[in-house]
């Protein structure tokens, strides 16, 4: 359910004005506020850019949603303001329209805003609708790029977007699809004949619920039954979970998972070095031969640490 609070919101922005940053105060209106949108990575504190935690140590204001974790929080200031506008599919505590104009007005207070997005600010992250309200009220944005979540995936499972013969192209995608007025799930628009095409992956975001649709557009587009998928929840967190399937068996292999999940699919799917627990360290063969082992029922398996993994 959304939720709007926007007498919250002005009660923000109105103390942050109160307490006056260093700049603002004395000053009457600063002109000297600034809005950092800011890639945090998919959740490993390692991941994140050196300019990122640069930046980070010095927000006045933090503007973050439900992807960014803690131990990344921490690196802002103490004395920094956390204000939280969580996002989850379908249900924005805080509409995209507020948390430009909470942007707008906190840098017009003269705070430096560091406005934090998981993963990167520009891939599915609505960081392009902030940094153009910025631009339209004359407010200073910069942009500091992150590490996307499909690229995190591969990286963990050890499964390259690209592939000298495996796949030439890469399209990242969203699987998210709108509610329609009657709350059936719409179908997000995509070339599915493009998609299809063998020797190309397929990076799907938000993509967990419509699984079992996608699976079945890519079918009746004429990918085989067979193109692999690796699906990884919670890439590079001590959760991370994955999954090795088939888009025939992507319907029932994510039924256990509730994301965030990147599902990567395509021949590249196959180099994913993943085996149980139980076979970690034993005899590692081919990735190729790994796969088909796996590919009968699905495996997944998850739990820290998610980089020892063994090759099946
Ligand atoms: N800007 C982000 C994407 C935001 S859309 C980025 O560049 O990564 C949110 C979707 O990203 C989730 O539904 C999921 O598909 C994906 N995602 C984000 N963090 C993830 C993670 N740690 N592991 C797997 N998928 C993740």
């Amino acid at each position: 359910m959304a939720r709007r609070d926007a007498s919250s919101e002005r009660g923000l922005v109105a103390l942050a004005g109160g307490a006056g940053s260093a700049r603002g105060r004395g000053s009457g209106r600063a002109v000297s506020g600034k809005v950092w949108l800011v890639g945090a990575g998919p959740g490993d504190p390692e991941l994140l850019t050196i300019k990122a935690a640069r930046v980070l140590g010095g927000a006045d204001v933090l503007v973050h949603d439900r992807l960014v974790s803690q131990d990344i929080l921490d690196l802002a200031p103490p004395s920094a303001r956390r204000l939280y506008v969580g996002k989850r599919k379908s249900s924005h505590s805080l509409p995209q329209e507020d948390v430009n104009d909470l942007l707008v007005a906190l840098a017009l207070e003269g705070f430096q805003v560091v406005r934090l997005k998981g993963g990167d600010p520009f891939l599915f992250g609505r960081g392009g609708e902030e940094l153009l309200a910025c631009r339209a009220a004359g407010v200073d944005c910069e942009v500091v790029p992150g590490i996307s979540a499909a690229v995190a995936a591969s990286a963990s499972v050890g499964a390259p977007l690209t592939h000298r013969g495996l796949a030439q192209a890469v399209t990242f995608v969203t699987g998210h699809a709108s509610i329609a007025a009657d709350g059936a799930a719409k179908e997000p628009d995509l070339d599915w004949a493009a998609l299809a095409k063998a020797n190309h992956t397929v990076a799907v975001y938000m993509g967990l619920s419509t699984a079992p649709m996608i699976a079945a557009r890519l079918i009746l587009a004429g990918r085989s039954g067979a193109t692999p998928v690796v699906v990884v929840e919670n890439a590079s967190r001590a959760e991370e979970r994955r999954v090795l399937t088939t888009l025939a068996g992507l319907p029932e292999a994510v039924r256990e998972l509730d994301g965030p999940a990147i599902l990567i699919i395509g021949e590249v799917a196959a180099l994913a070095a993943i085996s149980p627990p139980s076979q970690m360290g034993e005899g590692a063969s081919g990735a190729g031969e790994g796969v088909s082992a796996a590919l009968g029922p699905s495996t997944a398996f998850g739990g820290p640490p998610p980089h020892r993994v063994g090759r099946i």
